[in-house]
């Protein structure tokens, strides 16, 4: 991490929690981070909660002052109209999230999401006011192939088109052979990559772009190995999944400085 940059720690629930779930759940992270005393401007916490939770979510973090950001799992590439079972950007926004996760792998894996789609979804968050985040990673084939970073490049040049510089976004760098598998990247893995994609950031974007744009990593973070991450000058954060499910697991990757 790089002071000039907020970290970000962020919550992908996937297919977890029903809107009952949810409200239990954030209350007890709430309460759990401020007995710890933990300092809420040091890092930026995002909880991604499935759509059907958003409306109760975004209800209970406004009542009770919770101070975590609220973001869709994805969105649809299109705005209105007769599209079954896709969500518009514009519906995110009027909810208050703030940021919706782009082309995660088990989108590009099971729904066929293809570069194009990905970039086209990042042009929906943009004109909607969502931060996108911008997921990337090598699956262990590529890794094999090609090494940890020639897939993440690319992919996120192809999310990049089109994009003004001035936007903001967030990309995360999740090897696909480290997501699920309690086998995490190196914290050395991660940063080599996660550098490489700042380069990218620069060069598709401009350099300014590449300074303040946060890169997170994900793929089995815990609180044992967060801190390893965070010390990386590339790395501004996390992308949590299964550790995000479990209170006290994922309060201690939030106050990963203690
Ligand atoms: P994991 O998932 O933390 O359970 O490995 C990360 C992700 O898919 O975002």
């Amino acid at each position: 991490a790089n002071g000039a940059r907020t970290p970000l720690i962020a919550g992908n629930w996937k297919m977890n929690l029903d809107h009952l779930q949810a409200v239990a759940f954030v209350q007890k992270l709430h309460w759990t981070l401020k007995d710890a005393k933990h300092d809420e401007d040091s890092v930026e916490v995002a909880v991604f909660p499935p759509f059907t939770d958003l409306r109760t979510v975004q209800t209970l973090l406004d009542a009770d002052k919770i101070p975590f950001a609220l973001g869709g799992q994805d969105l649809s590439t299109k705005d209105s109209g007769a599209y079954t079972g896709e969500i518009s950007g514009a519906f995110l926004s009027k909810l208050d999230c703030g940021y919706v996760i782009i082309g995660h792998s088990e989108r590009r894996e099971y729904h066929a999401e293809t570069d194009e789609i990905v970039a086209a979804k990042v042009q929906a968050a943009l004109r909607h006011g969502l931060v996108p985040v911008i997921c990337v990673g090598e699956t262990a084939e590529d890794l094999d192939k090609h090494g940890a970073s020639a897939v993440p490049v690319s992919q996120l040049k192809a999310a990049l088109e089109n994009v003004p510089a001035s936007a903001e976004v967030v990309v995360a760098y999740e090897p696909v052979w480290a997501i699920g598998s309690g086998q995490a990247a190196t914290a050395e893995q991660a940063q080599d990559v996660c550098a490489k994609l700042r380069d990218v950031l620069a060069a598709e974007l401009d350099a300014d772009a590449a300074a303040r744009t946060r890169i997170l990593y994900g793929g089995s973070v815990k609180a044992a190995n967060i801190a390893g991450f965070m010390r990386q000058p590339d790395v501004d954060g996390a992308l949590v999944g299964g550790a995000s499910l479990l209170i006290d697991e994922f309060s201690s990757i939030i106050r990963y400085q203690k």
